[in-house]
């Protein structure tokens, strides 16, 4: 039990008007000002909500990948009308490229079915491509203010504390049920300022490791004595590792061989060539990364000969402009640092 926890002496559902409200004040006095949240446009609320999918705020933020991006496509026939290349490229950093992919053709549709003008009813923004549910209500929630519930991690986490609920909340009957409970407590008005408020409630007090309940503004309503131990999730895949050998080749006039990736994930972005099985040269370079529950160790061979390899060759001066997924470009930036490797 967490000693510091209140009591809880209200009930929910019952007492949800309450609830919301002390949602909605806290939040009107603790909001961060995201830049996301200073507009209501339907397009850049959907861009937001894209980057911030698998991406912490703190990156979109410190390399202002969301000003950036609205800068270069600031509407969707922008972005309709961009090269594959240019979209990948404006990603860059962000990573689950599918998400970039994504983004296109759902203004492409948006161009298409609805003359560039962004639906506002649910059901046509949750038949964009990668849209899910999350998304779409949090689309017509933040842009339109229309009464719709949104849950994300942060969201299922708070609720499964209010409820005392032991289920897991990443299983679909747990999903079920939270998202039942987000429904309930939605307000009919005041939507945007409630769920930018009970997403960021999770975020800042109702952390994962240690809910800051003494500063709660809804601990009135909070059913568990233990918000350490929820929420429950199902077991975690463990992780997996392998390794992938890659190609560094340099020709007479520096340039570097690369190829462009074919798997769904990175489609289209430019990385180091696989090396051949077995692979043959001196290794020059060994770095990790990981991807969803692969820990990958990047193993680079300098091969001298590599004429024979399709691909093409970039000047490392060119290198900046192409779209290449983090670790290739930090295997790259690290093989160019060393002396050996640099243009003569
Ligand atoms: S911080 Fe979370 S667990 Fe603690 S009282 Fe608030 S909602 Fe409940």
């Amino acid at each position: 039990m967490t000693e510091s926890k209140p009591a809880q002496t209200r009930t929910l559902p019952k007492a949800k008007r309450a609830f919301q409200n002390a949602i909605i004040a806290w939040f009107s006095e603790h909001a961060e000002d995201y830049p996301w949240r200073r507009t209501h446009d339907p397009y850049a609320v959907l861009v937001s909500e894209l980057m911030l999918q698998q991406t912490q705020v703190a990156t979109v933020l410190g390399r202002r990948y969301f000003e950036r991006w609205l800068e270069q496509f600031p509407n969707v026939n922008t972005l309709a009308d961009a090269s594959e290349d240019e979209v990948l490229k404006a990603w860059e950093g962000l990573g689950y490229y599918r998400r970039a992919r994504n983004l296109q053709k759902a203004a492409r549709v948006v161009v298409e079915q609805f003359d560039g003008r962004f639906p506002e009813k649910l059901a046509d923004i949750l038949a964009l491509p990668g849209v899910g549910r999350y998304t779409a209500g949090a689309v017509v929630s933040f842009a339109f203010d229309q009464s719709v519930a949104i849950v994300d991690a942060n969201v299922a986490r708070v609720l499964a504390r209010l409820f005392d609920y032991e289920g897991a909340v990443d299983l679909p009957a747990g999903q079920q049920q939270v998202w039942a409970w987000a429904e309930e407590l939605v307000p009919g008005d005041g939507v945007r300022v409630y769920n930018s408020g009970l997403m960021e409630l999770g975020q800042k007090i109702c952390t994962v490791r240690q809910p800051n309940c003494r500063e709660c503004p809804v601990f009135a309503f909070c059913a568990t004595r233990v918000p350490e131990q929820l929420p429950v999730k199902k077991p975690r895949t463990s992780t997996v590792f392998v390794d992938e050998h890659v190609v560094f080749s340099r020709d007479e006039d520096g340039g570097i061989l690369l190829e462009q990736e074919t798997g769904k994930r990175r489609e289209g972005l430019w990385k180091l060539p696989e090396a051949s099985d077995p692979p043959t040269g001196k290794i020059v370079l060994k770095m990790q990364y990981s991807i969803t529950h692969y820990r990958v160790t990047l193993i680079v061979h300098e091969v001298c000969d590599a004429k024979s390899r399709s691909g093409r060759r970039f000047s490392a001066a060119a290198l900046e402009a192409i779209a290449m997924s983090s670790p290739y470009r930090k295997a790259l930036v690290a093989l160019l640092a060393n002396d050996d490797f640099a243009l003569n």
